[in-house]
């Protein structure tokens, strides 16, 4: 399952490549930083778009916000290698400036098929830029924490690592909004399966 997941994932990654998406971007980032993780993972990470450390390596959240992320996985007993990592945007902005509108629409249609593929029980949106992409209407400091069903998906709206690494209240408030996952995907899962003794609906 995980290697026929693989594979439609690295067709993705070549389609991106073959219909020379954004090549603005793509002429001065390093390389395409497509995603990173477990292709059969229960929860995806979407963050906004490969700073300086991931343009160099090719992996999403490799710098400081990403040794956050880590931490906080491991918080909640997670490895890395479990989950799914990617982004909106998946060439470095040039000095690492907010992604465009027009650049954020065209990755869409790719992180829509990685999705299909993967099919997570949930996705954690990973800052403002990403959950609008999602949800537009929705603004990140009412809606941090409180999962969201739309269209057939459960996403969960957190704020960005980077933005609240130094900053003391936003960080222990990503910490404890992170600490819900769990349990979050747990509910999602029952209430996805029928209980015993009880008959799915015809
Ligand atoms: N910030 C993001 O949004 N994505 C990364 O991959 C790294 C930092």
């Amino acid at each position: 399952m995980a290697n026929a997941k693989q594979a439609k994932l690295d067709a993705i990654r070549q389609k991106i490549l073959d219909d020379k998406v954004c090549p603005e971007l793509a002429e001065e980032a390093t390389q395409l930083v497509f995603g990173d993780g477990n292709p059969d993972a229960e929860v995806v990470f979407i963050g906004e778009a490969p700073g300086k450390n991931e343009d160099l390596q090719g992996k999403p959240f490799v710098g400081a916000a990403g040794r956050f992320l880590n931490e906080m996985l491991e918080m909640i007993g997670l490895k890395r290698e479990e989950v799914y990592i990617t982004n909106i945007v998946k060439y470095r902005p040039a000095n690492n400036r907010d992604p465009y509108p027009d650049e954020k629409r065209e990755f869409m249609p790719y992180l829509e098929a990685q999705l299909e593929v993967i099919q997570p029980v949930l996705v954690v949106t990973l800052g403002r830029h990403s959950l609008n992409c999602f949800l537009p209407d929705l603004s990140i400091s009412a809606v941090h924490g409180q999962p969201k069903r739309y269209n057939g998906r459960v996403y969960l709206p957190l704020f960005h690592p980077a933005a609240a690494l130094y900053n003391g209240g936003m960080r222990q408030t990503l910490i404890d909004d992170f600490a819900l996952i769990p349990a979050i995907i747990e509910k999602i899962k029952s209430s996805l399966t029928p209980k015993k003794g009880t008959h799915a609906i015809k």
